[in-house]
């Protein structure tokens, strides 16, 4: 097969679909790997790393997409790109269809086959191409958070681990997911002290038990909240409820009882935000704004700002499904893999995904 790994032109998208150690696995399989000139620039790999590992660098976009047979993408396609779209085209990335309508009409106009990496789904339910990013924004929520508590940023003049006769910073993480055990184990090997409120027993069971005691739990519930957010040095939001917007579970009132200089890294802002006053998206050129005395920090796309490791983690988990769609080709593919055919959103004109049709009221 044929694989064509175009530049991404989302603003602010430094990631590639493929590393060349990727496209040398894919040669290696016996399939040819085309790369548009700088695809790989943002995540520092130069045209010359795909063409040592077999991959030929294309004379531009056009011509990738054109000799493609698999097209091997990060984010959704741009209006500007679906005048590539043509029948019997595979499109590997994530698609987000369930948003955009515009986008599921030229892919179905168009006959193209579009497996998109956040509905691969495993047999335990979990979304293994998905799992990568919330550990990159997890970790790096730590890193961003102890940043702005530096006063030069306008925080509070704080150092996560403290010193010796200093106390450390307290560190509050609601929600004890991907994003918030990740979070939890930056800060704790940063000395601070952390506390993770969340709704699951059985999930404090387990972070009580593989961090040994060291980071306290407790239950989510407004009253703990509360007490919880109002001792915050830094307050992570990291909740989230499949399919659902997140909740807000930090009110005006207890972002107005915090301390002067604390600082909110709210993860969860790409499904509406945990925290009350988060009223909008903020980017990486300009992260934080101020209120009631507080940093709020609230980047949808926080993976952005480290492209080259997430290029790496995302590749790490797409590549088995990537090697097993250009060796067996969609069909065999997704007939002999279920986890790999729950991520076929389109196929031949029509919607094949459930979620994907009822957003785009149109038939499955
Ligand atoms: P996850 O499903 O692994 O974890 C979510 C956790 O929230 C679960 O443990 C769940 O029990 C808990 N929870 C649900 N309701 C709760 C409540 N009321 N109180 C306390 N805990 C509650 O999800 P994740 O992978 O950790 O993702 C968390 C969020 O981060 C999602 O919204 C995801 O989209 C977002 N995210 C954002 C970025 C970014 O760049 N901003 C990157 C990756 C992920």
């Amino acid at each position: 097969m044929i694989i064509g790994v175009p530049k991404e032109i989302k603003s602010s998208e430094y990631r590639v679909a493929l590393t060349p150690a990727g496209a040398g696995m894919l040669k290696a399989a016996g399939h040819e790997v085309v790369v548009e000139p700088g695809a790989g620039e943002g995540s520092s790999f130069p045209d010359e790393a795909y063409q040592a590992e077999g991959a030929s660098i294309a004379s531009g976009t056009k011509d990738v997409w054109e000799r493609a047979e698999m097209i091997m993408k990060v984010k959704e396609p741009l209006p500007e790109e679906f005048r590539y779209f043509r029948e019997g085209l595979l499109l590997f990335t994530y698609l987000h269809l369930a948003a955009a309508q515009e986008l599921t009409l030229a892919l179905m106009d168009k006959g193209v086959s579009g497996v998109a990496y956040e509905t691969i789904q495993l047999p335990n339910g979990s979304l293994p191409l998905l799992t990568p990013m919330s550990e990159v924004a997890g970790r790096m929520s730590v890193q961003v958070g102890s940043q702005f508590l530096e006063a030069f940023y306008g925080g509070r003049g704080i150092l996560l681990g403290g010193v010796p006769g200093v106390p450390p910073a307290e560190v509050i993480i609601l929600g004890g997911g991907v994003v918030g055990t990740n979070a939890a184990k930056i800060a704790l090997g940063m000395g601070a002290n952390v506390v993770i409120l969340e709704r699951s027993a059985d999930r404090m069971r387990y972070i009580d038990d593989v961090f040994n005691g060291r980071i306290r739990t407790l239950m989510s519930n407004p009253y703990n909240i509360a007490n919880a957010v109002r001792k915050a040095d830094l307050l992570i939001g990291a909740v989230l409820i499949p399919g659902a917007r997140a909740p807000h579970l930090v009110t005006e009132e207890m972002v107005k009882s915090m301390k002067k200089g604390a600082v909110i890294v709210d993860v969860a802002v790409d499904q509406g935000g945990t925290i009350a006053t988060i009223d909008r998206v903020t980017t990486h050129k300009d992260p934080v704004y101020e209120k009631h005395g507080v940093l709020h920090y609230a980047v949808a796309n926080m993976p952005g700002a480290v492209p080259r490791t997430s290029t790496f983690a995302l590749t790490n988990v797409t590549m088995p499904y990537a090697l097993e769609l250009a060796n067996k080709g969609l069909k065999t593919a997704v007939n002999q893999n279920e986890s790999l055919r729950k991520g076929v959103n389109t196929y031949k004109g029509h919607i094949t995904h459930p979620q994907v049709a009822a957003a785009a009221d149109l038939p499955y």
